[in-house]
């Protein structure tokens, strides 16, 4: 089954579910592709405080729930799907979700960015038996018992500061002294009686596999070689995000770790192709940002479908 459309929207986060809005309100009838993590970042995460228009702060999942209705009072369609390949060799551009085909005029990709992983030999093992990138998504599983973060960004700080509602320790591992996150988030930790900190160290594996569940940690500290396993009930990831650009295969310009590379803002080197928010973005990686990118992406498609005919 094949069909054709103006616009297609890859990925419905912040900026998505924007660009989805603008498109609509423009009469483009955009369809967005939800993607693999519906919502995005934002509904992986607790109270957003720093998006303005909400003095007193609101909860990601309903932030983008909002914006989902918005854009759909305006005739945006949301599609339960993932982006498997594309060919952007020639227009209409042809997308493949699964074994439906959609061939579409333009693209707006806000594939956004997922968590990053360790690489440890037992971690995919103990994915959702006791290893996790979001807290908020599994600390409440954990109550009671003794956790540990890795990282030394803010999301680390904001994930051990969360996971001691239900822990009764959170240790924060990092492999640095240093840390990269901001100050308030630090401080936020550091003042937190049940956050320890454990620096200049990395985790190389986690046990145990044959019990199911996360009994501890092999650490070693990288500048006295000291090994030791670290009992624990979980582990939780705060180590940052993988670009979701992959499914183009090399068809648009990638920097070193994989963000897309664009010029004026959100055009990429295909013209009708356009990409915001967090696949494009590694400097500012905020809901904000992300909208705005989002909405920059619509308006060049509106301009773009308007000078090559719909
Ligand atoms: P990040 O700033 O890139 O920090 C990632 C951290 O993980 C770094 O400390 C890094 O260590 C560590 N790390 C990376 N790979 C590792 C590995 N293989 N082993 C051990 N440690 C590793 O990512 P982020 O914390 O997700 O933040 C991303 C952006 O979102 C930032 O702009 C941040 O401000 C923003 N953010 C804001 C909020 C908020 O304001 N509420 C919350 C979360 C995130 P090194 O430092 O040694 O590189």
């Amino acid at each position: 089954m094949s069909e054709t459309r103006n616009v297609v929207i890859i990925g419905s986060g912040c900026a998505g579910h924007t660009a989805a809005l603008y498109a609509a309100r423009a009469n483009l009838a955009p369809l967005v592709v939800e993607g693999h993590e519906p919502g995005g970042q934002l509904s992986l995460t607790t109270l957003v405080e720093n998006f303005p228009g909400f003095p007193e702060g609101i909860m990601g999942p309903q932030l983008v729930e909002n914006m989902r209705k918005q854009a759909e009072r305006f005739g945006a369609e949301y599609r339960m799907a993932h982006l498997t390949s594309a060919d952007l060799s020639k227009r209409p551009f042809l997308l493949h979700l699964g074994v439906h085909q959609i061939h579409t005029q333009s693209l707006i990709i806000a594939s956004g960015a997922s968590a990053r992983w360790l690489g440890l030999p037992n971690e995919q093992k103990l994915i959702g038996h006791g290893v996790s990138s979001c807290a908020t998504c599994d600390g409440f599983f954990f109550s009671g018992k003794e956790i540990v973060v890795v990282g030394g960004g803010d999301s680390a700080m904001e994930e051990a500061t969360f996971l001691t509602r239900f822990a009764t320790k959170v240790t924060l591992i990092h492999r640095r002294e240093n840390f990269r996150a901001s100050k308030i988030m630090l401080d936020r930790a550091k003042n937190n009686s049940k956050i320890h900190f454990l620096t200049d160290t990395v985790v190389e594996d986690v046990h145990d596999p044959a019990q199911h569940e996360v009994t501890a940690l092999k650490l070693r500290n990288i500048k006295t070689g000291k090994v030791w396993d670290f009992p624990t009930s979980a582990l939780f990831l705060g180590i940052g995000h993988e670009p979701n650009a992959k499914m183009f295969g090399g068809q648009l310009d990638t920097d070193a770790d994989g963000y897309l590379k664009t010029h004026n803002y959100v055009h990429t080197r295909v013209h009708g192709v356009y990409a915001c928010g967090d696949v494009q973005d590694r400097r500012y990686r905020q809901a904000i940002t992300a909208a705005g990118s989002g909405c920059m992406a619509a308006i060049e498609v509106e301009k773009f479908l308007e000078e090559h005919g719909k």
